[in-house]
């Protein structure tokens, strides 16, 4: 892998450098610390939270995590991160070639999946905030209810491909499919509202970027949801994407997008200490789906 974090709990990610790791430790234990007499670095998976080493520190032009777990070694050092082999099995940097399917599930008290639902639990709001602007369409408090409904009806946090880092996707991931008809299109999303209009001669984006019939009563049969979920690993870097897919009656698909993940923009939301556009309204509609 090439990023790093330093505690379970932190969300703070970096990518792995000597310099990121020198600022984020300070070089203290039990980051920084020989093992069998060669210096030793070690820092925590942010997608399953596992133990890692950090190769090539000093010998590489670009270092990488590797889990660190197998071992007895891991049992005498005193590491950051929690040791789940079934985790590490699944994590989409173990490159283990799992094949993902929405009945693959974690345990029901797995730590990962509770860390999961405490964060969507927190950042509700700035997780719809991310979606819209990801998918770009506009998020009511009646469809992020709904999302909710659906997401805790599946327990969407036991998913195998739900990690730390995507969060807000696979959150939209586990939508069964909602109707099209009404719905809001933003800037981000336009394009894909021509197309549909294109494709639907007998739909219209109107003023306000909503899709409406054009003849008033008639009938729009179309959903959106989201499917295909996947992850690649390239070398050392990660990409995960999913379809948003708008199909009619038949289960034909009318159009749909590649929603590339983009984890810099979740992490760096969620870590933000400006609380001006925080959404009280979202954060208890959360409350009473997520907590206990
Ligand atoms: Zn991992």
């Amino acid at each position: 892998m090439d990023i790093f974090k330093i505690s379970v709990e932190s969300i703070q990610v970096y990518k792995i450098t000597q310099e990121n790791f020198d600022e984020a430790t300070k070089k203290q234990a039990p980051w920084y610390q020989p093992i069998n007499g060669h210096d030793g670095w070690f820092a925590v998976c942010p997608a399953c939270d596992n133990p890692v080493q950090i190769i090539g520190m000093m010998s590489r032009e670009k270092p990488f995590g590797k889990h660190f777990l197998s071992s007895q070694a891991s049992m005498l050092v005193p590491l950051k991160g929690i040791v789940d082999n079934d985790e590490y099995e699944w994590c989409p940097y173990a490159s283990k070639n799992k094949t993902l399917n929405k009945s693959a599930q974690r345990h029901a008290d797995s730590k990962v999946g509770l860390l999961i639902r405490q964060t969507l639990l927190e950042q509700f709001d700035r997780i719809i905030y991310l979606l819209e602007k990801c998918l770009g369409i506009k998020i009511t408090l009646a469809l992020a209810e709904s999302m909710l409904r659906d997401y805790c009806a599946v327990e969407g946090w036991r998913y195998r491909g739900a990690t730390r880092q995507n969060i807000p996707w696979i959150f939209a991931y586990m939508m069964q499919a909602k109707k099209l008809y009404g719905r809001i299109f933003l800037k981000q999303g336009l394009l894909l509202a021509e197309e549909l209009c294109r494709k639907r001669p007998d739909l219209l984006c109107n003023q306000e970027h909503k899709i409406v019939t054009k003849t008033e009563k008639a009938f729009c049969d179309l959903t959106f949801s989201f499917i295909k979920h996947r992850r690649h690993l390239d070398g050392e870097t990660l990409s995960e994407s999913m379809e948003l897919n708008i199909a009619d009656s038949r289960q034909q698909t009318v159009c749909s997008k590649i929603i590339p993940f983009d984890y810099d923009f979740f992490f760096k939301l969620i870590n933000s200490k400006d609380e001006t556009y925080r959404n009280g309204q979202l954060l208890r509609l959360a409350q009473t789906f997520l907590a206990g």
